[in-house]
């Protein structure tokens, strides 16, 4: 995907799901993108949307992966003990603390010299993850692995994430219908359950930290895990709780659906008006019980039939398979 550079502070500028306006998460500034580029990146949200209507083993979709990687942009970076990283990315997204590169077998997280201690916090915070059950091998799959720890001459730190080669950031595939955006909402909500258990807050939890499998049906979260915080954590006066987890999963939905936050979401044919209630709604005070409301507004809105291949139960809840 190309970038585009923010004409205040040459940032990368990260594009709305509607491929119309652009954002700079540094200096926030904002653009009307030109006629151009609006079509190249509808033409290129398009072609990735592409990938929920090809089968996971097909030749097809190898092909288009493929294609997809041949044009990702590379960098070269020197480590301290002398070895040369190079790494080929999809996406660059630059975050107020760290650029996050997505590469085809990793997530690499390249903290600038001020804000190295930050690798060490992404690292504490994963580590404080608890999974309600003996078996967590399942629900571990949806948060980060660490896959190794750079020191770059020029100061700054990389942190390297494992994920699988068929997940992309979720920020690539634009603006999705209300039966795509709802299966994400399932994935996030029992990924808050998990968030919930462990006590732990997400302060900035946001699409950019939101990683899909198309194929699988599957989201995980994998950015911005510096910026996590113990429940009832109290940050520059505003005190954090699960709760807050909730809130940004209904704002990132809605942003996926391609309103601007939640208090624009309007039904239409094909996004129902109980989805719609539950995006603007107030959370219910803890994750368990957020989930079970947001099974019944599924079936109220699509019915309990179609969405068999995406159950989320109990078991899958606390983990048991
Ligand atoms: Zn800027």
């Amino acid at each position: 995907m190309k970038f585009l550079e923010c004409r205040s502070c040459g940032a990368s500028m990260v594009i709305d799901p509607s491929g119309t306006t652009a954002h700079c998460p540094y200096c926030r500034s904002r653009y009307v993108l030109n006629h151009s580029d609006t079509d190249y990146y509808r033409d290129f949200y398009e072609r990735m949307r592409g990938f929920f209507r090809l089968s996971k083993d097909g030749q097809e979709r190898r092909i288009r992966a493929d294609e997809l990687w041949n044009n990702a942009s590379e960098e070269v970076f020197e480590c301290t003990d002398g070895r040369k990283i190079d790494i080929k990315s999809l996406n660059v997204f630059m975050d107020t603390d760290a650029t996050v590169y997505t590469a085809r077998q990793n997530i690499i997280f390249r903290f600038s010299p001020g804000n190295i201690e930050k690798a060490d916090k992404f690292r504490r915070a994963v580590s404080s993850l608890d999974y309600p059950s003996a078996d967590t091998k399942s629900l571990s799959d949806f948060f980060p692995t660490i896959s190794g720890g750079f020191g770059l001459v020029d100061g700054s730190a990389l942190l390297a994430v494992k994920k699988t080669e068929d997940e992309y950031p979720l920020r690539l595939f634009g603006k999705l219908d209300g039966r795509q955006t709802a299966w994400i909402v399932s994935r996030l909500e029992n990924l808050c359950c998990v968030l919930e258990y462990s006590s732990i807050v997400h302060t900035n939890f946001s699409m950019d930290d939101v990683y899909i499998d198309p194929y699988d049906h599957i989201a995980s979260i994998y950015g911005s895990w510096w910026k996590a915080v113990p429940n009832n954590t109290t940050v520059n006066g505003v005190t954090y709780t699960t709760r807050h987890n909730l809130t940004a999963l209904r704002q990132i939905a809605a942003q996926v659906l391609g309103f601007e936050s939640v208090s624009d979401v309007r039904e239409y044919d094909g996004f129902p008006k109980p989805f719609a209630d539950f995006l603007r709604s107030t959370p219910a005070s803890n994750a368990y019980d957020d989930f079970a409301h947001w099974d019944e507004v599924l079936i109220q809105s699509y019915g309990e039939r179609k969405f068999v291949t995406m159950d989320t139960d109990d078991e899958q809840i606390y983990g048991k398979r």
